[in-house]
């Protein structure tokens, strides 16, 4: 896979000999694991394509197996990021979980694009970083095949007003439908009204420039995260995420 890609580097860890090893999301080649002598903490425009939150341009070269990052360019550095502790910690974990739903070698350039634009948006906003985040959440699963059906009752079929999202079956649920599945105690069903369906759709239909003022209220902001929590642990092997905190706490 030789080659030049856009990309955004998900973690490094140092090795021996002043080498490092990075964890790459490409738009060319997907996630690859790839080893460099580029110092992120260096002066050079190649280092700083090695930091977080940066849209960079790698030049990969494959040798016996081994991914290799030869040089590096910066196309676009969301540094305002780094401005505030709460914006650090939304992108962190929107980066852990993006590290999470993508597997080796599998190209999702749209994916790519999407975390771009959502950088993008997530520089230039001041509060509600949660918002942001959860339209991330929902968009990316979708993404990667895993889109909610919000059109239809998942049970019958039937275009019928929402009653519930229940996460096993991956939509919604009608009235009709959740009182015959509740009696047998089905797990992992929630009750929604219209407005987080209506939430849901919002954020399948529109992309990320359109959210640049939308704030969910804090019980919809409540709701949405609990649900989306559930579906993404149910649908994707997330283990444990190190920024965690940010979905147990905002
Ligand atoms: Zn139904």
């Amino acid at each position: 896979m030789d080659g030049y890609s856009d990309g955004i580097i998900l973690r490094q860890t140092k090795i021996l000999g002043g080498r490092r090893m990075v964890t790459l999301f490409s738009k060319e080649f997907g996630k690859i694991s790839a080893g460099t002598r580029i110092d992120e903490r260096g002066k050079s425009k190649a280092a700083l394509s090695m930091r977080p939150f940066v849209h960079g341009r790698y030049e990969i070269r494959e040798l016996r197996g081994n991914h290799y990052i030869n040089s590096a360019e910066v196309v676009r550095s969301y540094y305002k990021i780094g401005e505030d502790v709460d914006k650090f910690m939304a992108c962190s974990y929107v980066l852990e979980f993006l590290g999470k739903i993508t597997q080796e070698d599998q190209p999702v350039p749209r994916l790519f694009d999407m975390t771009c634009d959502f950088f993008d948006v997530m520089e230039r906003r001041k509060s509600h970083f949660g918002t942001l985040v959860m339209a991330y959440i929902v968009k990316a699963v979708s993404e990667i095949g895993y889109e909610p059906e919000i059109g239809h009752c998942v049970s019958c079929g039937r275009e019928r007003p929402a009653a519930a999202f229940s996460v096993k079956d991956g939509g919604i649920l009608c009235e009709e439908c959740l009182r015959r599945l509740n009696t047998e105690r089905e797990s992992l069903i929630y009750e929604v009204d219209f407005g987080i369906v209506g939430i849901l759709r919002y954020f399948l239909e529109n992309p990320f420039e359109a959210f640049e003022k939308l704030a969910l209220e804090e019980n919809e902001q409540k709701r949405m995260k609990e649900i989306m929590k559930k579906y993404s642990a149910y649908y994707l092997d997330l283990g444990d995420l190190k920024s965690e905190g940010f979905m147990a706490d905002n």
